[in-house]
């Protein structure tokens, strides 16, 4: 700083400081004018001794009973407009400002008015050691706005509105942490076949069930509740005060929300839901955390679904270990898939007119290395469960194809039959992976015939006709697996384009004489299956009796135990050569 002319001459000090002082008021007056951001000087008091013209057109603004003028006081001001903790602790950081004791004061700052609210960033500089205080108010609404914009969309789905999955584990952990050990409850809710319509319908119209369905299950809760959506299809409730049976009860009410049918857009579709149920009684330990919660949620969801969906299902501590035993399972199956541990047996289909072994289905065996020869009964539902049934018939269309091709290499040229799961027809790439199959193999496309069960055709015809034609388009023959065993899908199925139907054990099984109700049940399907134009096989013929009804009613193919086992590729060289053996000699 300049020395001033005069230097500490007490007898000149006075009147000279007098007219310093004046003329350094104006000077700050004018540079606290120039500046943008409303601007106030005050004095340790918190009495405004200047305010810049930013700061007046702002009292114009927001009007004279929220901020004061030059003359007023800059502390009272603040604690008329919130008298907290906030603003008191403002105010003593003010106050050591002005005695030296601190630096610099700043902070964010919300003015609500009768417009909205205005956020400043303040900023408070002593002036010199004056005990004089220069505070700028810079407008930052615009920041704050879009910060707390950006913070709610990091918390919130952006698809439905409702908490995500992390700000749902924030609001439990919350809830858990409150020191009266609250009793709660944490619902885990997930749609019954969502990917389904997820898959056939567009995204678009799963997107519109989602928001859909967030706007009911809100709906069905008291406003202490939470509903929010972990992602997917997936719901978690957090039902705070709420014991078991008040749980039940809002699962309850969940699952009748479903009874209402979704229209969505020109679809009409019904829906189910499982729902798992988690709750705490007040007993629980400090270190429960709300991932326990819903994983216990979860564990129980699941279950709900392995009873048969729409079902609702309390967490018991023996879930988890069932649980973790299929995890663990799937796991393992997992490894088995990409390894070398599946192995295909392959049983013979009879031509019934000529007598001949003209095909053969391929049934998926598991060579465990602890557990033995799994049937696909202890692992194909698990597979379908865990994702794992695409890549395992993937291996399958593989190996039976490249086998069939071998097989007519060597002169043994038979149709393989390859069961497809409906999970596999909803992933939408069955025909890709079919021809994928066929080519790698060199195997001509009439050679093979996929497999589908009655129920899963019937769940969704319109996606079963598309596919079914496509496929035939390429070659391949589809034929309905285990028919008789719906069917209530009767009239859907005959307009499929489908070339066989194989006729469930459970009527053959009753097929004891040609008068009997079994014989009278095939009659009916064989006719109605050739008037439609497609061939029947008669499963599980396990008597001679059986294989004679059969053939005398005009199924065109017959399998079974009476005929044959399902065995191995090797054996059943062996044993077709030996037929041949004992019908030429
Ligand atoms: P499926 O497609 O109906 O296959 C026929 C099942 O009946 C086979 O059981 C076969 O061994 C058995 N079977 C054949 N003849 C007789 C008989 O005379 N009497 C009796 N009681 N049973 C007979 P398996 O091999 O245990 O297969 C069971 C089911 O597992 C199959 O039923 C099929 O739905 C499924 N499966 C088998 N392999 C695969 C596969 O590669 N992929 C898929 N997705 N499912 C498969
Ligand atoms: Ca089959
Ligand atoms: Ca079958």
């Amino acid at each position: 700083m300049r020395p001033r002319p005069g230097g500490d001459d007490p007898s000149l000090a006075a009147p000279r400081r007098d007219r310093d002082d004046a003329r350094d008021a104006a000077l700050v007056a004018s540079v606290l004018d120039a500046l943008p951001s409303p601007t106030v000087l005050i004095d340790g008091d918190g009495t405004m001794l200047l305010t810049n013209s930013a700061w007046d057109s702002m009292a114009d603004a927001v009007g004279d009973d929220l901020l004061i003028r030059v003359g007023g006081n800059y502390f009272a001001m603040a604690l008329n407009m919130k008298d907290d903790d906030v603003n008191r602790a403002l105010i003593a950081d003010l106050g050591r400002l002005s005695r030296g004791e601190r630096r610099r004061v700043s902070t964010d700052y919300a003015l609500p008015h009768s417009g909205g609210v205005i956020w400043f960033h303040l900023e408070a500089s002593p002036v010199g050691r004056s005990g004089r205080i220069v505070i700028t108010h810079t407008d930052v609404t615009a920041r704050v706005l879009a910060e707390r914009a950006s913070s709610w969309r990091a918390r919130h789905d952006h698809l439905t509105g409702l908490p995500n999955r992390a700000h749902l584990h924030e609001l439990i952990d919350a809830e858990l942490q409150r020191p009266e050990r609250p009793r709660l409850a944490v619902l885990f809710l997930d749609v019954d076949g969502f990917k389904d319509v997820n898959d056939s319908l567009s995204h678009d119209v799963g997107d519109e069930l989602l928001r859909e369905l967030a706007g009911r299950l809100t709906q069905s809760t008291r406003a202490e509740d939470t509903v929010g959506r972990l992602g997917g299809d997936e719901f978690v409730v957090l039902c705070r005060d709420c014991d078991p049976e008040d749980a039940e009860l809002l699962a309850g009410r969940f699952q009748a929300t479903f009874d209402r049918p979704f229209q969505l857009g020109a679809h009409t579709v019904r829906l189910s839901a499982s729902i798992g149920i988690a709750v705490v009684d007040g007993s629980g330990g400090p270190e429960l955390r709300s991932t326990d919660l819903v994983r216990d949620a979860d564990l129980a969801m699941y279950a709900a679904k392995e009873a048969g969906r729409n079902r609702v299902r309390h967490f018991t501590p023996d879930l988890r270990s069932a649980v973790q035993q299929k995890v663990q399972l799937a796991a393992e199956l997992r490894g088995a898939i990409d390894g070398d541990q599946l192995v295909l047996h392959y049983q013979p289909i009879r031509h019934l007119q000529s007598g001949e072994f003209s095909g053969v289905e391929a049934l998926v065996r598991w060579q465990h290395p602890e557990r033995g020869l799994l049937p696909p009964s202890e692992f194909v539902a698990l597979a379908e469960q865990h994702e794992l049934i695409v890549p395992l018939t993937r291996w399958v269309l593989a190996t039976a194809t490249r086998q069939a091709a071998a097989w007519d290499a060597a002169g043994l040229p038979l149709v393989v039959g390859v069961n497809i799961s409906a999970h596999h027809f909803a992933a939408g790439t069955l025909q890709d992976d079919v021809a994928a199959a066929l080519e790698e193999a060199g195997l001509p496309p009439e050679r093979l015939v996929l497999e589908l069960t009655e129920t899963s055709v019937a769940e969704d015809p319109e996606r079963a006709a598309a596919q079914f034609a496509g496929l035939r388009r390429s070659g391949v023959e589809v034929s309905i697996d285990d028919f008789g065993q719906g069917f209530s899908s009767l009239s859907q199925l005959i307009s499929l384009p489908v070339g066989m139907l194989k006729i469930d054990r459970s009527l053959v099984v009753g097929a004891d004489g040609p008068t009997s109700a079994g014989a009278a049940a095939i009659a009916a399907v064989v006719g109605l299956a050739s008037a439609f134009g497609m061939r029947t096989l008669a499963e599980g013929v396990e008597t001679a009796e059986q294989l004679a009804v059969a053939t005398e009613l005009g199924c065109a193919f017959a399998q079974g135990y009476h005929l044959a086992r399902p065995m191995p590729a090797d054996q059943l060289v062996e044993w077709m050569h030996a037929r041949e053996l004992v019908r030429t000699s």
